[in-house]
């Protein structure tokens, strides 16, 4: 991805670096989401935007984050900020920060303010390539020391933690279980599927789970597709047994498995690959009518500035 040099910022009118000291940078105290723009013969869309920023509103609320944005504010700022971007296709990453330069961990202490990054991001003409998972020695935070549901930067150092080890492995990424029961929870940036005599199952979000909205695109796309679904414990053991494994993220949608550390998958994936089309075909908005997964981007509601003040 490239970055297009496109941040709005709220609130205080600074620019778009952030202070070294900034709170945000030195703890990781920041929420944020990631939204894929794509390109549709009326116009660039942004993908089931309602159901990120809220997701980024539940994430500041589970955090004790202050703030004076609705949903209706984040809608405008971000549907700006794509606009003024001038890109048909984009990773729209909104971050609810702080930019004071102050230690101190009480949230309340700190003004928050909303910014939003947007890389170019082309849709992938063709599949992505299946990747080699292993299962991470490096659990996922525990529902007992974290809010699992909430998107918050400084929990990525777990991923980083367990993406960075099975890449000096030799894997493409790892499989994380969940500290208390053991069970399979996510992949580092994304949640996992099976598929198992035809029908789907994911974990279920008891276990440590981001709530991902790509998963529940999924999992109203297989209904549509009379495919059986189930959001249920899984055991590694289930993983490894499974016909067809698939990672979801919006960054990459659909991600076929090709192994998991020694155990090879079928190449011949027939539901992962029907659900990858109809994946396909609901972002460019060639599938079934849904009004509310996709926000045309249009010109920016007030005068072009990177600037903006709002909150
Ligand atoms: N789990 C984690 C830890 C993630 O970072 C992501 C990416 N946001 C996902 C799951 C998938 O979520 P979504 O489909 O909403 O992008």
């Amino acid at each position: 991805m490239h970055t297009s040099h496109t941040t709005v910022v709220d609130g205080l009118g600074q620019e778009r670096e952030l202070p070294f000291g900034s709170n945000s940078v030195q703890h990781g105290t920041a929420v944020f989401e990631g939204i894929r723009m794509y390109a549709t013969p009326t116009g660039p869309v942004l993908f089931r935007l309602d159901a990120h920023l809220e997701r980024l509103l539940d994430s500041a609320e589970l955090l004790g984050i202050p703030h004076a944005h609705d949903l209706a504010t984040l809608r405008r700022h971000v549907g700006d900020a794509a606009g003024e971007s001038g890109l048909d296709y984009g990773y729209v990453r909104p971050v609810l920060h702080t930019r004071e330069p102050r230690l101190g961990v009480n949230l309340q202490d700190f003004h928050f303010t909303l910014g939003t990054e947007i890389w170019a991001c082309p849709p992938d003409e063709t599949p992505p390539r299946p990747v080699g998972v292993t299962v991470s020695p490096w659990r996922r935070p525990s529902r007992l020391t974290f809010p699992v549901r909430a998107k918050a930067t400084g929990t990525y150092v777990v991923s980083a933690l367990a993406r960075t080890r099975a890449a000096a492995d030799g894997f493409d990424d790892a499989i994380q279980l969940d500290p208390n029961s053991g069970r399979v929870a996510e992949s580092t940036i994304a949640n996992v599927f099976l598929v198992r005599d035809g029908s789907l199952v994911t974990p279920w979000l008891k276990d440590s789970v981001l709530a991902g909205i790509t998963r529940d695109s999924v999992l109203t796309l297989a209904r549509d597709l009379g495919i059986e679904t189930a959001e249920a414990p899984v055991e590694t053991g289930e993983l490894l047994a499974a016909d067809e494994v698939f990672l979801t993220g919006t960054a990459s949608g659909l991600v076929s498995v090709a192994s998991l550390d020694t155990h090879a998958y079928a190449a011949d994936r027939p539901v992962t690959d029907a659900l990858s089309r109809a994946y396909r075909e609901a972002v460019l908005g060639d599938g079934p009518h849904r009004p509310s997964w996709l926000t045309p981007v249009s010109c920016p509601t007030s005068s072009t500035s990177s600037l903006r003040g709002v909150s």
